[in-house]
């Protein structure tokens, strides 16, 4: 037998066909590449100094749907790029370049892949943060407010531009995972182009040391978004004088969220995104556009449509943002401790079960609460970000929607992973967790 075909056969071992579809198959996956793109802009576009939708945006599409065929003419989709947005956007991916490339960071390994091995990673997402945070205040005392306008300005010229630079990327990766011995993800493999493409082919495509999804993953949503939120504060200022206390707690809220995620930079290595999925159009498209440019809707939209808040919902909105961060934060680090070493003695005292494939699941903690746990901490959070927008307009609400049909979505997703993985070990560890992931509801 030629070498060749040994590692052919190895190969395909080491990468099954994907026998079975997830969001609706083909069909979905063309539905989001088309649908998620154009419901980035509707959200955005149509949040004006008028409303969020304002009324006169809406009321010609209910006299005749079919108008907004004329009104989004070819013509239209050029005018929404903007070479000035495009620069900058590609200047700041530049910028997390050389800072992932040139700023210290610890050279730390992943979770052990189905080929045995194990990726390094250089942990310097937190340092990228806070050199982002001085830039940010440098840039504010030597140049002024300016180039925080220009974000406000020139917003849906940066949406186009991380959108062109999402659908470059998944393309490259898509295209260079048929390149050598790749390891693919198990859930990529299918052999239709449309739906590997956006659901993600390889697993941790690489360029040498430099792991894509790694980057991607954290920093230029993340960062972006801190960026666009401090932006929209600035701007208020320069509009009013003052900053209102709803944006105040919107922008720290998510800032708070942001400087935890890249604190914590080391536990992305146990989620879902880094062990199990590919790197595809959907996780480029999320974490380059969507993410930065939907959740900041709120902020955006206070901007907008500045309102004042009652100290009782100052409280109410601090306690749900308080406990969901608590929840959200304790039972993530308590299965990333375990995951690492289940003997550490913050972990030591929890109870578990051992299942035949050889990991440990945890059955008491936060874990023994419901089985995902940490996804209602963050729901709560979520909430905490919406309710400082009020109640006039519901496009700020969008995110608190998507979110809990994204959380319930992925819960399922997970439960067939680990039914799979843990086979007869995960109904047993249903039976003693019984909640999915709020306990007495869900
Ligand atoms: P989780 O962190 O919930 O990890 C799920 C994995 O944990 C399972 O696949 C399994 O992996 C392991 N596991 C499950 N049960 C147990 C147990 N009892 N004991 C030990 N290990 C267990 O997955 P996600 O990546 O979905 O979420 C991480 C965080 O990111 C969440 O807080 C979520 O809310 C947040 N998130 C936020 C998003 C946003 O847009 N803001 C988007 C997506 C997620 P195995 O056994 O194979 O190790």
């Amino acid at each position: 037998m030629s070498s060749s075909k040994v590692n052919h056969t190895s190969q395909s071992i080491l990468n099954p066909k994907t026998t079975e579809y997830e969001f609706l198959g083909p069909i979905g996956a063309f539905l989001m590449i088309t649908v998620l793109p154009t419901l980035v802009y509707v959200l955005n576009v149509s949040c004006t100094f008028d409303g969020c939708p304002p009324y006169y945006y809406i009321e010609p599409y209910f006299k005749a749907p079919l108008s907004f065929l004329y009104h989004y003419s070819p013509w239209y989709l050029v005018s929404l790029f903007d070479a000035a947005a495009f620069v900058a956007y590609i200047c700041f991916l530049i910028y997390l370049y050389l800072t992932w490339l040139y700023l210290p960071g610890e050279w730390v390994e992943g979770t052990v892949l189905r080929n045995g091995k194990r990726l390094k990673y250089k942990q310097n997402g937190f340092d990228t943060l806070l050199l982002t945070l001085f830039v940010i205040a440098a840039t504010l005392i030597v140049i002024g407010t300016g180039p925080f306008l220009f974000v406000f300005d020139h917003y849906i010229g940066l949406i186009t531009a991380s959108t062109i630079v999402s659908f470059a990327a998944s393309i490259y990766v898509y295209l260079d995972s048929f390149e050598g011995d790749k390891l693919l993800a198990l859930g990529g493999n299918t052999g239709n182009v449309i739906y590997d493409f956006m659901i993600g082919r390889e697993l941790n495509p690489r360029i040498g040391d430099f792991d894509i999804k790694y980057l991607v993953e954290l920093r230029p949503g993340l960062i972006g978004w801190m960026i666009i939120d401090v932006s929209m504060a600035i701007c208020q200022y320069v509009e009013l004088g003052e900053i209102t206390f709803a944006l105040f707690l919107v922008v720290v809220f998510q800032i708070w969220y942001v400087v935890d995620a890249l604190y914590m930079e080391s536990s992305v290595l146990t989620t879902i995104d880094i062990t199990t999925d590919g790197f595809g159009w959907m996780l480029c498209f999320g974490n380059l556009t969507w993410l930065p440019f939907t959740y900041s809707i709120q902020a955006r939209y206070l901007v907008l449509s500045p309102i004042g808040l009652s100290w009782f919902s100052i409280f109410i909105i601090m306690i749900l943002k308080a406990v969901g961060y608590v929840i959200f934060r304790e039972a993530n680090t308590e299965k990333n401790i375990f995951r690492n070493d289940p003997n550490d003695p913050r972990v030591r005292h929890l109870k578990y079960i051992t299942t035949k494939q050889g990991s440990r699941l945890l059955v008491s903690g936060w874990w023994g609460v419901a089985r995902h746990i940490n996804y209602f901490g963050d729901w709560l959070m979520a909430w905490s970000w919406c309710l400082p927008c009020g109640f006039d307009d519901i496009f700020p609400y969008f995110y608190v929607v998507y979110f809990a049909v994204l959380l319930v979505h992925r819960e399922i997703r997970d439960e067939t992973k680990c039914k799979n993985k843990y086979k007869k070990d995960w109904d047993r560890y249903c039976e003693i967790v019984k909640w999915r992931i709020i306990p007495g509801v869900y």
